[in-house]
């Protein structure tokens, strides 16, 4: 075979020459704690969702009512008007 040592194992070849001495090398960069600890930000959140203080409909916090254009009980925008 021609190249057939060029898929051998270097460990392997390292087993048979024990003259020649390997580092230990890891056999994974991370670990699996590792990696699921940083996944564990990986994940999409709930928005907080709060009721207009003006109307009663859901709105985001810090955001102005899409339903009567309220913020923090006073008119901000008016809604329905074209820009
Ligand atoms: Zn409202």
């Amino acid at each position: 075979m021609k190249n057939g040592l060029r898929f051998v194992n270097f460990h392997y070849l390292c087993r048979l020459y024990k003259n020649i001495t390997v580092m230990p090398n890891p056999k994974w960069r991370f670990s699996k704690t590792r990696t699921r600890k940083r996944r564990t930000h990986d994940k999409l959140d709930v928005p907080q969702i709060s009721s207009c203080s003006n109307c009663g409909s859901p709105t985001l916090y810090h955001h102005v009512c899409p339903e009567c254009g309220y913020y923090r009980g006073k008119q901000a925008i008016v809604v329905g008007a074209s820009a």
